[in-house]
């Protein structure tokens, strides 16, 4: 046996989270694509059953009450909120992140006072995030302003209103400095708005702690929500007041059962509502997050970067020297949960790492991707991920 493979059992038997793994649905396969959909934990589809045979087929209407349906948006915001740094009353769960952008960043523009013209995007973010900052720019009357996450201190002017960052880049597993980069915006007297699809659930994140303004982030990538889950909205508690949804719909209402002609927003969290929530999906995310119970974010963390370390020590040792390059960077206090390597021939390396069991997923130009996620992810899956790796480029670069 290699001294990795052997590296790869210590590291196993010492793994204080290995006994998570048995709460997910998982087969032989490294599946190191939890950054984009991640595994179905075990008491989903008995609890979907539940829902779906008693709740909506024989208790029906009654279950929005009965149930708990009603309340579902900001109850599940609850189960998030430790896994970001929130307290309670400040997150609600419902629409996609593409939506809760909007909401989020027309909200902080529209806190942020007339006076101020300009909103600061992040210039490498996911491109959902700058076609819906477009949009609320042009919505609002504001400049448009993208610039590197780097350059956002030197860009805050006296005239910013708002500054949209993803916490981790999507592409490169970039992890950005969001106390020093919401700090420097609130030094500026402008509302920071993060991103946490590619930090939550991996990674610690602070948003009280940190003073963070909004926030939005998915649920099916590291919290494991299912296809399609539904995101999430933080509005900071002092803002809550003054949030003014660009979408106020009848779920937001003060008394939405009222069904009055003039809209008149609720106090708290259910202001980030809009419509009536997709509660099949919904529900699959609550039990889902029943994995998180009794697990530190901070030992997620801790193992995410022993992960993501013993990836990169292994494809130094496995992978013929100079078939690639690692775009995500070294320093811990820079990287994500996921290391981003380019190759040639990428997209048929990708296919090729799938045909022989090892799943991460290729991005556009030459960028092969592979997500960690602590909770169900062990070293020896990161080692054979590696050898195959190593085994495939050895096989495209004929050495
Ligand atoms: C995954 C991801 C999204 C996805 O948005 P949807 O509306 O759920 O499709 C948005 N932003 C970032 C940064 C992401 O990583």
């Amino acid at each position: 046996m290699s001294d990795l493979s052997s590296r790869a059992r210590e590291l196993d038997s010492a793994d204080g989270l290995a006994h998570k793994r048995k709460e997910f649905v998982l087969d032989e396969v490294v599946y190191l694509d939890g950054n984009s959909l991640g595994a179905l934990p075990v008491a989903v589809p008995g609890r979907l059953d539940d829902v779906v045979r008693r709740q909506w087929g024989e208790l029906r209407i009654r279950s929005w009450d009965e149930s708990g349906w009603w309340t579902a948006p900001e109850r599940i915001g609850d189960r998030i909120a430790p896994l970001v740094g929130a307290a309670a009353g400040q997150i609600v769960v419902g629409d996609s992140t593409s939506v809760n952008v909007f909401k989020a960043l027309v909200g902080a523009v529209r806190l942020a006072g007339e006076e101020r013209d300009e909103i600061l995007v992040d210039a490498t973010t996911f491109p959902t995030d700058g076609y819906l900052a477009e949009s609320a720019a042009r919505l609002t009357g504001r400049t448009l302003r993208p610039v590197d996450p780097a350059e956002v201190p030197a860009a805050l002017s006296d005239r910013t209103a708002a500054v949209l960052l993803n916490h981790v880049d999507y592409r490169t597993g970039r992890l950005h400095d969001l106390p020093a980069l919401t700090a420097a915006v609130h030094a500026a007297g402008a509302l920071a708005v993060w991103d946490l699809c590619h930090s939550a659930g991996a990674l610690p994140v602070g948003l009280d702690e940190h003073g963070v303004d909004l926030a939005v982030g998915c649920t099916y990538k590291y919290l494991n929500g299912g296809p399609g889950s539904p995101a999430y909205l933080y509005v900071r508690r002092a803002h809550q007041d003054r949030f003014d949804s660009p979408l106020p719909g009848w779920n937001s209402h003060a008394e939405p059962f009222g069904m009055r002609p003039a809209y008149e927003p609720a106090p708290g969290a259910p202001r980030g509502r809009v419509g009536t929530p997709d509660i099949l999906s919904m529900l699959a995310l609550e039990a889902a997050l029943e994995v998180w119970e009794g697990v530190s974010v901070d030992a997620v963390r801790a193992k995410s970067l022993a992960l993501t370390d013993f990836f990169l020590e292994c494809v130094a040792a496995y992978v013929p020297d100079g078939t690639v390059e690692c775009l995500t960077p070294r320093p811990h206090e820079q990287r994500g949960s996921q290391i981003a390597l380019r190759c040639d021939g990428a997209d048929g390396v990708m296919r090729r790492l799938i045909e022989r069991g090892v799943v991460g997923d290729f991005r556009r130009p030459d960028v092969l991707r592979f997500g960690f996620t602590p909770l169900y992810v062990g070293f020896g899956d990161v080692e054979r991920a590696a050898a195959v790796l190593g085994e495939v480029l050895g096989e495209v670069s004929g050495s």
